[in-house]
């Protein structure tokens, strides 16, 4: 799933490729992806505009349209972005095909259709709309300590919380408390201030190195668990084996060792 490490590479590729070139045309092969939104609305506010300038948020690619709203792509499971020249063909699982006047076309595509595009007047008012917590990059140290220190709940739930803090998900989640020494189910409020300075610390750097690594789990460092996410495989750290849990629903993989 597209959390912010993946977010950061596909706006880095989203802005590469598909700014400032003028939109042709939209299609819509499959609406269930838009929000709030129909499909005569959407196709009229892009067509015949470039896209100026984007922001990402948390989970979110927010793409500002010369002289209008932004765009704001979630890619919920499996959504992607593929930017190539037209060639009569597009991606499998396309469901939004933009085409620019360069002759290439953007395709946002989505196995699962859990992605979400909507359009928003600015980023301020998205992030208060969706009742976003802060971004995980952007929160200093003592916000950090604030928002945890007085939550129940336990680390994993919460740093998933995208209302508490913006960007983390369930694979990341997983390898900042590997990386912490941290156990998932622990609650919040056990963690003192040193232990929650530790795991700020840890968050970023882990955020830094997978964004760093173009979030290819094959380029992360041997210690890393994200590629190891399989039960009884060994832990790259000690001579534990990796253990399965469900926690808020989710798996969850650990060293109950380390
Ligand atoms: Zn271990």
């Amino acid at each position: 799933m597209p959390e912010l490490p993946d977010l950061i590479v596909y706006k880095q590729y989203s802005d590469a490729t598909s700014l400032h070139q003028r939109i042709k045309t939209v299609d819509v092969d499959d609406d269930t992806v838009l929000r709030d939104l129909s499909v005569p609305h959407f196709r009229e506010t892009l067509t015949g505009r470039n896209f100026e300038s984007s922001e990402r948020y948390g989970k979110n690619l927010l793409v500002e349209l010369e002289d209008g709203p932004w765009v704001r792509f979630h890619f919920g499971m499996t959504g992607r972005l593929l930017y190539y020249k037209n060639n009569g063909e597009f991606p499998r699982f396309t469901r939004i095909l933009i085409r620019f006047s360069n002759g290439y076309e953007l395709a946002y595509t989505c196995i699962r259709k859990l992605g979400r595009i909507s359009l928003t007047k600015s980023v301020e008012q998205f992030i208060k709309y969706e009742g976003l917590g802060p971004d995980a990059l952007q929160l200093n140290l003592s916000d950090f300590k604030d928002l945890l220190s007085v939550r129940r709940g336990s680390l994993k739930t919460t740093l998933m919380n995208q209302k508490i803090i913006a960007g983390l998900g369930n694979v990341y989640v997983d390898e900042i408390l590997f990386q912490a020494r941290l156990d998932p189910s622990v609650k919040c409020k056990a963690l003192d201030d040193k232990k929650l300075g530790d795991l700020f610390k840890t968050m970023r750097e882990v955020l830094k190195t997978a964004s760093d690594n173009q979030a290819d789990p094959n380029k992360f460092p041997k210690n890393y668990l994200t590629k190891h996410r399989s039960e009884g495989e060994p832990c790259h750290r000690c001579s534990g084996l990796i253990e399965k849990r469900i926690i808020s629903q989710r798996p969850t993989y650990v060293c109950p060792k380390c």
